[in-house]
């Protein structure tokens, strides 16, 4: 009887290897005394863990190729940097000879130490530095208690496994994409955090919320994952893992067979033409976007250009980025998003405040950081407008709530086209401007946006957080995310309307537009245009070419009618089996 360990699915796919758990530097650590004539082994014993943590990191960033996104590789530089600093070098080392301590304890105390500086800052930069130091301390504890076998932590010991941690950064979830991992499991995050959406837009099997103690599994026990109905199993018998193989292989075909579809028209079985695009996060999103054949990008998350670094990029630095994507769509239509800094997209270096939020996700987030701080938005308008001069390039703002943003906004922008005329660089004067909808009181003005804005996009996901008052990376609260709550439908209804009275179209990039379940609910709502990740693609254009529209309308219509959250449920899976 295999033990089945519940969580939250926040992918698709099934992932079957080994477990291997990252351990996130909470190891118990205890303080032994070392004799006197011990020392300095003990010393050259941290100094080679210290050297070894150095070559693994090395090594990953050896294998990771030229092409790879660069704040992934800058993660990995900046911890090396870390373990070339003296704070974690020579003070454990100090602190070995002083006390005749063990070196894990020593490091312990110096880590602890760091850890109270930092805690004492409040700087945002600072303390997500504390977070790379614990990361760096982890890996040196791990080498220093596995001393006969440092644990695997390369390409090919990677490879396949089935990765356990307390919680992973958007940034450590691509390097292990990268590393070829075959799915993750995490204790903490929610199925709207970045990392777990960035989980779906790679691919990656991945369960959140999920209690793992070690005597459930080890490392090296193998493990079935099953994102789709969010369960991790262990201690497998013979017949439930020829079963998932089975399902697993079912799946690849499945995926196979929706290449049929790929260069067929988004169309339904009624003739209407649906929109398809792609939300990009990482550069390979680009690629994933072209092979799945999407209509263009219809979301260009601009944040994940800012994380994992030291530095802010500059103009030309987003520029270069901005024309790269353009050069790879070559041709294709691309939606920049404005930066969305804030909440769970912290990038380390946010403009100084002394003020520490409650509550970041209502706090200085995404347009309201990017109005007040014009010396971080600026660069970036400039660097969007003159990459409109290359191709064809939209720019999208989040969060917008009132017309008085929505005026600055535009305000500005005019202001920095005519600063780009003065300076004769060139740009497109006529660049559509849009805005997203994914706040409850910009829904219920949506006229006001449709009105001012060339196009809408609807983001779901804070547009429901914000709606049920549910944090999208607690996982405490996950059980209360509901798309289909009828406050969150009718919202979305009026911002279709809005969008049909002014002529202005509507889009919706939030995860609900990639989830086949409310497909037929959306067209049959009036959207024509979807953006979602690459890997979902097919099978949205799979279920929109199954679709006759007009049979839809009246079912559509009772499932807005009621406020029945029981009956909604059901209607919705009539209106899915017609
Ligand atoms: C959304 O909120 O639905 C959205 C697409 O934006 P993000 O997930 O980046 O906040
Ligand atoms: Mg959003």
């Amino acid at each position: 009887m295999s033990i089945t360990i519940p969580g939250t699915g926040v992918s698709r796919g099934i992932a079957i290897g080994p477990v291997h758990r990252l351990e996130g530097g909470e190891k118990e650590v205890y303080e032994t005394v070392i004799p006197r004539e011990l020392i300095e082994n003990e010393v050259a014993r941290f100094r080679r863990a210290v050297r070894i943590a150095r070559q693994q990191l090395k090594d990953i960033r050896n294998s990771i190729p030229e092409t790879t996104r660069a704040d992934i590789t800058d993660f990995i530089d900046t911890h090396l940097l870390m373990l070339e600093d003296s704070m974690l070098t020579a003070a454990p080392v100090e602190l070995i000879r002083q006390h005749q301590c063990n070196a894990e304890w020593a490091l312990k105390s110096q880590r602890d130490a760091l850890a109270e500086v930092f805690d004492e800052m409040d700087d945002p930069y600072l303390r997500t530095r504390k977070d790379d130091v614990d990361h760096v301390v982890s890996r040196i504890q791990r080498i220093l208690m596995h001393e006969e076998s440092p644990p695997p932590t390369t390409d090919s010991d990677l490879r396949g496994a089935i990765v356990v941690a307390h919680d992973l950064t958007p940034a450590e979830t691509a390097l292990l994409h990268h590393q070829g991992v075959a799915g993750f499991v995490t204790e903490s995050g929610g199925p709207l955090s970045h990392t777990a959406i960035l989980a779906r837009s790679l691919g990656l099997p991945a369960i959140i919320g999920t209690h793992v103690t070690p005597y459930q599994i080890r490392d090296g026990d193998v493990v079935v994952l099953d994102a789709a109905e969010g369960m991790l199993l262990a201690d497998i018998d013979d017949a439930t893992l020829k079963n998932y193989r089975r399902r697993q292989r079912d799946e690849i075909k499945r995926q196979n067979d929706l290449q049929r579809i790929k260069n067929k028209p988004a169309v339904t079985a009624d003739g209407v033409h649906i929109e398809l695009q792609a939300n990009v996060e990482l550069r390979d999103d680009v690629l994933a976007a072209r092979r799945a054949a999407a209509e263009g990008i219809g979301l260009y998350r601009t944040e994940f250009l800012f994380m994992n670094r030291g530095d802010l990029p500059d103009e030309d630095e987003q520029l270069q980025q901005y024309l790269s994507v353009v050069k790879a769509l070559k041709g294709m239509p691309i939606t920049i998003r404005t930066l969305d800094l804030g909440a769970d997209k912290q990038c380390g270096h946010e403009p100084p405040s002394e003020h520490i939020s409650a509550n970041p996700a209502l706090g200085l987030r995404a347009i309201r950081l990017c109005l007040k701080h014009a010396e971080l938005f600026r660069p970036q308008l400039r660097a969007i407008l003159r990459a409109s001069a290359k191709g064809p390039v939209r720019m999208m703002v989040p969060m917008l709530s009132s017309a008085h943003e929505l005026n600055e906004v535009l305000e500005l922008i005019d202001d920095v086209k005519q600063e780009l005329q003065r300076q004769h660089l060139a740009f497109d004067w006529n660049m559509p401007v849009g805005g997203m909808i994914e706040v409850p009181a910009a829904a219920l003005s949506a006229g006001i946006f449709a009105r001012r804005l060339d196009f809408l996009s609807i983001g779901t996901n804070d547009l429901i957080q914000y709606t049920l008052a549910i944090d999208r990376v607690d996982d405490e609260v996950t059980y209360l995310y509901d798309p289909l709550h009828p406050a969150v439908l009718r919202l979305i209804k009026m911002v279709i309307d809005a969008g049909l009275t002014h002529d202005t179209p509507v889009a919706m990039c939030g995860e609900m537009a990639g989830d086949t379940r409310y497909t037929r609910l959306l067209l049959g709502m009036g959207l024509r245009e979807l953006s979602l990740h690459p890997t979902s693609l097919l099978e949205i254009k799979h279920a929109i070419q199954h679709c006759r529209l007009e049979t839809l309308k009246p079912v559509v219509d009772d499932i807005l009618g009621t406020d029945d959250p029981h009956r909604i449920g059901e209607l919705v899976e009539v209106l899915n089996k017609m």
